[in-house]
């Protein structure tokens, strides 16, 4: 492995798999100034876990400072949300930034010029956990799902996000193209990985039966903010065959195409065509299960 690099590999750092793979996915990308980042990161990281890397902050940034500057901040809508509540969401967020910010500059020995991004909280949309926005350096976290993927949410997309926001600052500094700093590839990959991340990119929410199980382990308060926080479904347009009891759900779309030709989607276990039912539904959370009740 030394001898094919593109560089030499210092011999005090040590090639565990980890270490491999990294710098595998570096030298990918053919490009010498990238890959000595990542040899770089790669033994900083190898010295904070021996406890001898100089811990290194920006001096203008405390935690303190940040949790007054977001959590007082007004989330629009956020209606029924007890703010003490949403502050706490927002303050652990807001620490694992810090965390990873900070981390950031250790390993990757950056100044105060990587600026800690802005970061926004929203709770409106269906599809995204977070994202980065070049153009503002910011963070954009969805706090819906902040809430009900709990802490794995943080741990894997805090991470994720920064790996961007590094990618961006490399491509400012001119160190990468704009190809290599955009999107998922193999620079990404090792960014986020060094951050502490899987490397994955893309998550699976929580599926409806896991979801279940969060909101039954939920104070009633924490169950009533994630209903009011919860993205707002459009409604299912309900359809019968000619199996008993059995309802089939379709969308806007799909409930369109069937008006216009009834003859379109049928039932793949009784093989009859699809009856609207004049009802439509909008998906809800699933119901809390009430403990006691339960116990019956
Ligand atoms: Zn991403
Ligand atoms: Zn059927």
């Amino acid at each position: 492995m030394r001898s094919k690099t593109l560089l030499s590999i210092p011999d005090k750092l040590s090639l565990t798999p980890e270490v491999e793979q990294r710098l595998k996915l570096a030298q990918s990308l053919g490009n010498k100034k990238f890959l000595q980042f990542v040899i770089n990161a790669c033994l900083n990281l190898q010295l904070k876990e021996q406890k001898l890397l100089k811990s290194k902050k920006n001096p203008e940034l405390s935690l303190r400072k940040l949790l007054s500057t977001y959590t007082t901040q007004k989330i629009a809508n956020a209606g029924q949300v007890s703010p003490s509540l949403l502050s706490l969401w927002m303050q652990k967020t807001i620490k694992e930034c810090l965390k990873i910010y900070n981390l950031c500059l250790e390993i990757f020995n950056f100044d105060s010029k990587f600026a800690f991004p802005q970061i926004e909280f929203h709770y409106h949309t269906s599809r995204g956990l977070a994202w980065y926005h070049h153009g503002k350096h910011a963070i954009s976290f969805n706090l819906f799902t902040i809430i009900s993927e709990k802490d794995t949410f943080l741990t894997e997309v805090v991470p994720h996000e920064f790996a961007h926001a590094v990618l961006c600052f490399l491509y400012q500094k001119k160190l990468i193209s704009n190809k290599i700093a955009s999107g998922h590839g193999n620079a990404f990959k090792v960014v986020a990985m060094l951050l502490g991340s899987s490397g994955k990119t893309t998550y699976c929410t929580l599926q409806h039966q896991e979801l279940e199980q969060v909101l039954n382990g939920v104070s009633e308060e924490e169950y009533q903010a994630l209903v009011s926080l919860a993205p707002k479904k459009r409604p299912e347009y309900l359809y019968t065959c000619n199996c008993p009891q059995k309802v089939h759900r379709l969308k806007i779309v799909r409930h369109k195409r069937q008006q216009q030709n009834p003859h379109y989607y049928h039932c793949t276990k009784c093989k009859g065509w699809l009856n609207f039912t004049g009802q439509t539904q909008v998906p809800q959370l699933p119901p809390r299960i009430n403990k006691e009740q339960h116990e019956e």
